[in-house]
């Protein structure tokens, strides 16, 4: 069973929605409404990306509603999915 597979399983968007609905301060901007998930330390740098200890909520492709900002898209180490890859081009 390799890990990464869960990263697309129900478990994983679940434990993600749930987090999000108890968590959703974004930890960049500091407004509410975050809808994403953000890895505190990079997945790329070996975090692993189910651990919710390094989880943090953030905006992403649907922006702030009171500032606008892709918050995760902006800060570049995008780890959150496939469907952020096209907000990254948009900022890149
Ligand atoms: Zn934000
Ligand atoms: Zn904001």
């Amino acid at each position: 069973m390799a890990g990464r597979t869960d990263l697309t399983s129900y478990a994983y968007r679940k434990a993600r929605a749930r987090f999000l609905a108890d968590n959703d301060v974004c930890h960049i901007c500091g407004h509410p409404a975050a809808n994403v998930i953000d890895h505190v330390r990079p997945v790329a740098a070996g975090a692993d990306p189910r651990d919710q200890d390094n989880w943090a909520p953030a905006h992403g492709v649907t922006k702030c509603p009171t500032c606008g900002r892709n918050c995760n898209g902006t800060k570049g180490a995008t780890t959150t999915g496939p469907r952020l890859v096209t907000s990254r081009d948009w900022y890149a």
